[in-house]
């Protein structure tokens, strides 16, 4: 069983880089423990697969090495996964803020890049498990459930530890380290936060509020913001604004959310004020969800005032705490409903050509195992698109 390359992981990155790398004419097998192909790929997008975004800048993805990212991502860009996608046949549409869907099912990329490894003469060993790998003269041994794979380069695409009941695993990781590369240290991504029980206790009850915010947290080159949609939930706080924050955010730190981004809620009640008849209630109701207003004016003891018995300082208070509303969360859901995984495999230790170790020749990494994640929105699979054909093309 000898190959010129071994790739572990047929997930969007190992596709895409076995079907590049067997295209070209490289005797490649890509070998996968799960029994059911992609399911990440199956489960993305709510079944409909948000498979890339219009644009997907440098500064659309978090990593301890900003720059290595630019340069695989301008060698295969969005423009040339939807010529793929075209190709194929596929029907997708364009939803808010550049990100492309699948018309109809994700199942579609899912047997796109199938029937591009097919046309490449990839092997398949799946279900199959790699135990150990070694090297061997000049090119490496694996150690598989199906018996020893030789090949002379081994491509690492296991992706990151997020849904782990899908079977997700940190083996990429566990390898890197094995040879000596340097890890970034992996966190949960596109995740959830939560509170402490007690903290939230009042909160619990508007679960299912959602609504619109400006979301930040840290400082300098490490700060994150965002303009989504928030959502409150039994635990904490979810949505595109929350997931979005949470790869940005550090234990401990806090996250700042106005309530009423773009409007001057201070001004907006100081101005509703005069000749006013109606209660606080009304009037913030008008600016805000009615849950979320009436639980914010009974945790001030506001609820059931007049406006016009509120003096303007009161009005000016109230407006700037739903506009600078700064809490402390006490971690995120994990990786079991995380979208991914942040941190991997140093990019320091990688040749942003190829994706190759510096110190180990012959071994790749690529995708999510990879210390490169991006905003919601279909830059992670552009990233497993573009680091596993920048891998390919070189193999
Ligand atoms: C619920 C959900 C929804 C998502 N939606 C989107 C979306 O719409 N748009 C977007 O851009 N991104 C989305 N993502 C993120 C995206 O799925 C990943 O970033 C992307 O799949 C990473 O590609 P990858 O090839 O690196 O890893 P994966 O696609 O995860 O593939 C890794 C493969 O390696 C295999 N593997 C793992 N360990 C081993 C091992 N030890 N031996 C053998 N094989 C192994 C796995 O079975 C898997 O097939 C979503 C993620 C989740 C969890």
């Amino acid at each position: 069983m000898s190959f010129d390359v071994a790739v572990i992981g047929a997930g969007a990155a190992g596709m895409m880089c076995a079907a590049v790398a067997g295209q070209r004419g490289r005797r490649v097998v890509l070998i996968d423990h799960a029994s059911r192909l992609a399911e990440k790929i199956r489960i993305s997008g709510g079944g409909r697969c948000n498979f890339t975004n219009r644009e997907t800048p440098p500064n659309a993805y978090l990593s301890a090495n900003p720059q290595f990212c630019r340069s695989p991502l301008a060698r295969y860009t969005p423009q040339d996964f939807l010529a793929l996608v075209r190709r194929h046949r596929i029907a997708w549409h364009e939803k808010h803020r550049g990100q492309l869907f699948c018309d109809d099912s994700s199942e579609a990329i899912i047997a796109m890049l199938r029937a591009e490894c097919d046309a490449g003469g990839v092997a398949w060993r799946m279900p199959c498990s790699v135990e150990a790998v070694r090297t061997e003269g000049e090119g490496y041994v694996l150690d598989t459930s199906s018996g020893p794979i030789r090949a002379a380069r081994v491509v690492v695409a296991t992706g990151g530890m997020a849904i782990p009941q899908l079977g997700a695993t940190d083996f990429g990781l566990r390898l890197a380290r094995q040879f000596g590369l340097k890890i970034i240290e992996p966190r949960p991504a596109l995740v959830p936060l939560t509170f402490d029980a007690q903290q939230w206790a009042g909160w619990s009850a508007l679960s299912g509020v959602a609504l619109e915010v400006d979301i930040a947290t840290g400082k300098g080159k490490t700060a994150g913001q965002f303009r989504e949609d928030l959502l409150v939930t039994h635990r904490g706080l979810s949505g595109p604004a929350v997931l979005q924050i949470s790869s940005y955010w550090n234990p401990g730190e806090p996250i700042a959310v106005d309530l009423a981004p773009g409007v001057d809620l201070a001004e907006a009640l100081v101005q509703a004020k005069p000749g006013s008849r109606q209660q606080i209630d009304t009037v913030l109701a008008g600016l805000l969800p009615r849950r979320l207003a009436d639980h914010w004016l009974a945790a001030q003891g506001l609820a059931g005032k007049r406006l016009a018995d509120l003096g303007d300082k009161a009005l000016r208070a109230l407006g700037a705490s739903l506009q600078a509303w700064s809490l402390v969360p006490t971690g995120t859901a994990g990786y079991r409903k995380a979208e991914v995984m942040r941190g991997g495999v140093d990019t320091r230790e990688l040749n942003q050509q190829d994706m190759q170790s510096r110190r180990q020749p012959g071994l790749y990494f690529i995708g999510e195992t990879v210390d490169v994640t991006g905003w919601l929105g279909g830059y992670n699979f552009q990233w497993a698109w573009a680091s596993g054909a920048a891998c390919g093309q070189a193999l």
